[in-house]
C-alpha cells in the first residue's frame, strides 16, 4: 500500500486526478467526507458525501483506517476496501492529508509513505497565495500551516518533487510497482 502525502496546495489531487485517467490498474481509495461536493465531483467516485452524524457513526464502529480533521470538515479511509485490495494483490494508493498518514505509520508499518514536494518552497508559496484576493491574514495563516507542513518531510519514506503531474504519476507508478529499484537509489527523488 502506498500512502501519498504533503502541504496542502502542493497538487496532491492533480496527481491523483492522472492516475484515476491513465491507470486502472491501481486502485484509489475512496474517502468519506463531511465536506460538500465541489462541482464535477461524485459521490462514490471522488468521496462518499456524508454528513457528521454518519461520519461520527463510522468513527465509533472502528470502519475507518485512520481519519482527521481538515480545514473544518472531516475525511476518512474506509478499512474494509482497503484490506479487501491489499488481500487480493492489487496496488492501492491513499491520497490524505499529513495527520492521516501519521496514523497509517501507527497502523500499518508496512505502508509506503510518500511526500509529494513542492520545486521550490516560492511555487507552494505562490499557490498558497492563491489569485490574492484574500486578506493577508488568511494568507499568512496558510504561509504558516505550509511551512510547518514542510518540516514534516523527514517523517516520510521518499519525497517525490512535483516537477510535472506526467513525471509525478510516472515515478509513483514505477515505485508502487518496484519500490525497491526507487528506494535502493535515493530517498529524495527528483
Ligand atoms: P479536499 O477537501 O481539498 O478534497 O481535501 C482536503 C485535504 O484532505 C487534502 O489534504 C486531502 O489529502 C485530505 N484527505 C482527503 N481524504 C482524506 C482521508 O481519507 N483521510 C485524511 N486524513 N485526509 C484526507
Amino acid at each position: 500500500m502506498t500512502v501519498l502525502s504533503g502541504p496542502s496546495g502542493v497538487g496532491k489531487s492533480t496527481v491523483v486526478a492522472e492516475i484515476r485517467q491513465a491507470h486502472p490498474e491501481v486502485w484509489l481509495s475512496v474517502s468519506v467526507t463531511t465536506r460538500k461536493p465541489r462541482p464535477g465531483e461524485q459521490d462514490g467516485l471522488h468521496y462518499f458525501f456524508v454528513d457528521g452524524e454518519e461520519f461520527e457513526r463510522l468513527v465509533e464502529s472502528d470502519e475507518l483506517l485512520e481519519w482527521a480533521e481538515f480545514a473544518g470538515n472531516r475525511y476518512g479511509t474506509p478499512r474494509r476496501p482497503v484490506l479487501e485490495r491489499l488481500a487480493a494483490g492489487v496496488p492501492t494508493l491513499l491520497e490524505i492529508d499529513l495527520e492521516g498518514a501519521r496514523q497509517v505509520r501507527r497502523t500499518m508499518p508496512e505502508a509506503l509513505l510518500v511526500f509529494l514536494a513542492p520545486p521550490t518552497w516560492e511555487e507552494l508559496e505562490k499557490r498558497l497565495r492563491g489569485r490574492g484576493t484574500e486578506p493577508e491574514e488568511i494568507i499568512e495563516r496558510r504561509l504558516a500551516a505550509g511551512r510547518v507542513e514542510m518540516a514534516a518531510e523527514p517523517e516520510f519514506d521518499l519525497t517525490l518533487v512535483n516537477t510535472t503531474v506526467q513525471d509525478v504519476c510516472h515515478r509513483l507508478i514505477s515505485l508502487m510497482t518496484d519500490p525497491h529499484g526507487v528506494m535502493t537509489s535515493t530517498n529524495r527523488e527528483v
